[in-house]
């Protein structure tokens, strides 16, 4: 009597076969299964359809040869994921059912606890979590505002209105736009009076005046991280040590990887002269604290490229890794209130969260260069290799018609007007081994590809 398997059914054995044999490819995991599961009436194509839709060859770089995840050669060089260092934070308080990993395919990440019953799941719409930043910064564009109280001093809410919930501070001309603002802001007697104001203010205007945002966020993170643990305040400690186990890569690495450094000789050089600047700006308030090596700094501005979330920094959020069919959904409700993440579809036990860190709407090349761009990545996830084999069909005029993937690629041709050209994925050389897939971030720091020479 044959019997047709439920989705969670499968995708429970799948990851029970690929803990002891996570090289398995579609037909031998498909053979492993009848062996199991006899009485199953299960097509490879659904087994298939299944496991693409749970991501799950994207945890195991041997299935990822399978479906032939190739780097086509010129993009080889820019690889630079390799280069990114990251450790687990030793203390960090995770949701129930959510555990870390830390794998040398995946790197850090995030997933369904394995102690979850087998046959559980956890049901798509769940609200994971919910998580304020663990440094909130101020964009560069308000900064301005916030010594003269035009905009809230932790928030950096424009304050328009003399409402009576706004909290004046006593010594400066500062202002928050609720108490809790004033509580929470824990860097204001530092940067904004006391000793070392002017070398903050010399800081803000160096990055407004560079339109420097990574900068700035690096400095205010520096500065959180470094008075957190003076304050000498238990509760909130946990900034440096979060800030310390956030993926990190030198910002000098991750330009090399812009499509832009062949094209402009000059552009290495400028970029170089304006990090020294910068690094100069920076030591001058750290002078008296932990001054970072200019190689520290250098790590710094790479790492809040590659973790920051809407400019500010995300604890648990920044250790979700990259799939174009995430499996969940992250969204910021609030500048204080900080983000929501949610299942997006039924996860299941040691089945990974993963985000996105580009727009899904775009096509493949598009997203595959950005994500080599912002992260040092191929991305080899099943949907990028489904999309790979559609262009590559079409190119070769297999299809006879234009298809999604195909029309979409006129939509960026539009958004990616700031890049001068685009880059094919097409290529007849390519090499087998697809880099780990790991690590999200924003997109370079675009103010500083931008400098006009
Ligand atoms: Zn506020
Ligand atoms: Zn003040
Ligand atoms: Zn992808």
């Amino acid at each position: 009597m044959e019997k047709n398997p439920t989705e969670d059914e499968v995708v429970q054995i799948v990851l029970d076969i690929k803990k002891s044999e996570p090289e398995l490819g579609i037909a031998k995991l498909h053979n492993r299964i009848k062996g199991c599961e006899p009485t199953w009436a299960l097509s490879v194509n659904r087994l298939k359809s299944i496991i693409r839709s749970h991501s799950l060859t994207d945890t195991s770089k041997a299935t990822s040869n399978d479906n032939g995840a190739t780097v086509p050669e010129e993009f080889r060089d820019r690889l630079y994921v390799s280069q990114t260092v990251s450790h687990v934070v030793s203390d960090l308080s995770l949701p129930p059912s959510i555990e870390v990993f830390n794998s040398q395919q995946r790197g850090k990440g995030l997933e369904v606890s394995g102690k979850l019953p087998k046959t559980e799941s956890i049901p798509e719409g769940t609200v994971l979590w919910t998580e304020p930043a663990l440094v909130l910064i101020p964009p560069i564009s308000l900064v301005g505002l916030i010594p003269t109280g035009k905009a809230c001093s932790y928030c950096a809410r424009p304050l328009v209105s003399m409402s009576s919930l706004i909290a004046s501070c006593s010594i400066c001309s500062g202002r928050w736009c609720s108490t809790r603002c004033r509580k929470l802001d824990k860097l204001h007697k530092y940067i904004r009076h006391g000793k070392y104001t002017s070398e903050w203010s010399a800081i803000e205007q160096f990055a407004v005046e560079n339109e420097w945002s990574a900068f700035y966020q690096y400095a205010y993170t520096l500065a959180a991280a470094t008075f957190d643990d003076q304050d000498g305040d238990q509760s909130s400690k946990h900034i440096k040590e979060g800030v310390e186990g956030l993926a990190k890569i030198r910002q000098d690495i991750r330009q090399k990887a812009d499509p832009q450094h062949d094209k402009n000789i000059f552009l290495g050089e400028h970029l170089e002269i304006l990090w020294q600047e910068g690094y100069k700006v920076l030591c001058k308030f750290f002078a008296h604290m932990s001054t970072p090596s200019y190689e520290e700094y250098l790590s710094g501005i790479g790492m809040v490229n590659i973790n920051n979330l809407d400019g500010s920094i995300y604890l648990l959020q920044s250790h979700l890794n990259h799939s174009c069919e995430p499996s969940v959904d992250v969204k910021i409700v609030g500048r204080t209130a900080g983000v929501k993440v949610t299942a997006k579809r039924n996860l299941h036990p040691e089945e990974e969260l993963t985000t996105t860190y580009v727009d899904l709407k775009k096509d493949v090349t598009f997203r595959r260069q950005k994500l080599l761009e912002g992260w040092g990545f191929w991305c080899t996830c099943p949907r990028c290799m489904r999309e790979q084999d559609l262009t590559l069909a079409d190119d070769s005029g297999i299809l006879s018609s234009k298809d999604n993937v195909a029309s979409n690629l006129t939509a960026d041709a539009v958004d990616s007007s700031k890049k001068k050209k685009k880059v094919k994925s097409k290529s007849k050389q390519k090499i087998s081994e697809p880099p780990r897939v790991r690590k999200k971030s924003v997109t370079f720091d675009d103010n500083v590809v931008q400098i006009e020479i």
